[in-house]
């Protein structure tokens, strides 16, 4: 399926600022004269407050790559075909690979030029081989990041369930002794953010590490009240927190002070779902098949597949909800998409996303960055009572509804639906 980073078939991804930009050469010259660990700087990331999550502006000792501060990355497959990368090639973008090739595909990026932020998700705590969090990081796997240049090192973390203080303690110690360019994973059982984030918000703080987390729920973790107090409550008290494989909270999470989020290109790369079972059973019975497309559906801030998203248009008495102003749909409404080639409609979803994180970034940090998305929310409920799709059998957008009102967070219980 089409050309992967590790192995490049001459045709690169799209580059909307190729003028401006430094060649690769330049880069790598660059990089040989400064230090290989990127102590300094993740030092300097490390003591600004979280809140001050902004994109640099351009400077003349800018770095070679980008940094990731403020950015809403895409998470890809590490074998991701190059016009979908194209789509992370914009300010405030970049790209988390996932699995076992990540660190490849990222050397390949680089020889191929890329100089937004890139970050490799092992994403050894996912499925039913899945290691628990008591395992030893992989040496080779903290180094091959150090070695691509990049920063922050992401942990080959293992799994972190229910109340198993052990594994969260074994991530986080070994985070900290890897050096101060590392974040640490944090792939957790859902009840973490809920009863047990007192324990999870202490032993963050006493190792002192920025962590990255993936949550673990069958549906969305963030289109929950527990799960968007509890977030809330982590960004607030912690001074580095990151989301992985994330969907529409990811704008949720940068909103309320995330260093960065990563939006899974697919629905498989948002959600990190419960294993059926220990012994495997269930992923044997069922057979292959390809997933539905799946779109923003932009007035009403969720994801939906492209037929549903379809259908809700041609129900809608006005339509003009739906004409959608990203740089793809340039005004068409979304029935275009569905003639349209599958790249179409991730690139109308995530510059969709993107500009949504530039609204986002071009607020105060604070809470006037966290009321501009609150608002947002209540508007994609108000859309979604008007267009009439409770009829049409969409249940109401689970992160809007959760987020509607969490600006109030810390002063009073968050989230009733807004009315
Ligand atoms: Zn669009």
């Amino acid at each position: 399926m089409g050309s992967a980073p590790g192995r490049p078939q001459g045709d690169k991804p799209q580059n909307t600022e190729r003028a401006s930009q430094p060649r690769s050469s330049r880069r790598r010259a660059q990089r040989a004269s400064q230090p290989r660990s990127t102590r300094r700087r993740t030092t300097q990331r490390r003591n600004a407050k979280p809140r001050d999550a902004r994109l640099p502006s351009s400077t003349p000792q800018a770095p070679a790559a980008e940094p990731v501060t403020g950015c809403l990355l895409i998470q890809v497959a590490a074998r991701e075909p190059f016009e979908v990368l194209g789509l992370a090639d914009r300010a405030g973008s970049g790209l988390v690979f996932t699995g076992a090739g990540a660190i490849e595909a990222m050397e390949a990026m680089r020889r191929h030029g890329w100089r937004r932020p890139m970050l490799a998700d092992r994403r050894r705590y996912a499925g039913t081989t899945r290691v628990p969090g008591t395992a030893s990081f992989v040496p080779s796997w903290l180094a091959g990041q150090r070695d691509a240049g990049i920063s922050p090192v992401l942990t080959d973390s293992g799994y972190i369930g229910e109340g198993d203080v052990a594994a969260l303690r074994s991530v986080l110690s070994q985070a900290a002794a890897a050096g101060a360019d590392v974040t640490a994973v944090l792939p957790l059982h859902e009840r973490w953010l809920h009863e047990d984030r007192a324990t999870l918000i202490a032993d963050i703080a006493a190792y002192g590490v920025p962590v990255a987390l993936v949550l673990e729920h069958r549906d969305d973790p963030l289109g929950t009240p527990e799960g968007v107090a509890g977030l809330i409550e982590l960004l607030r008290a912690a001074p580095s927190v990151a989301v992985l494989g994330t969907g529409i909270a990811g704008l949720a999470a940068l909103a309320f002070g995330a260093q960065w989020t990563a939006v899974g290109v697919r629905g498989s790369l948002r959600l990190f779902p419960p294993t059926p079972s220990d012994d495997g059973t269930e992923h044997r019975k069922r057979r292959w098949r390809p997933a539905p497309r799946e779109v923003v559906a932009a007035p009403v801030l969720s994801f939906g597949s492209l037929d549903t998203v379809v259908r809700a248009y041609a129900a809608s008495e006005d339509g003009t909800v739906w004409a959608c102003r990203c740089s793809r749909c340039r005004g068409r409404t979304p029935e275009w998409l569905a003639a349209a080639p599958a790249l179409d409609a991730d690139a109308h979803t995530f510059d969709v996303l993107l500009s949504y994180a530039e609204r986002l970034r071009n607020r105060e940090p604070g809470p006037a960055r966290e009321q501009e998305w609150c608002a947002g929310c209540r508007q994609a409920l108000r859309h979604y009572r008007e267009l009439g799709l409770a009829g049409l059998g969409w249940e109401q957008p689970g992160v809007a509804t959760a987020w509607a009102s969490a600006e109030a967070a810390g002063c009073q219980p968050p989230l009733r639906s807004a009315g």
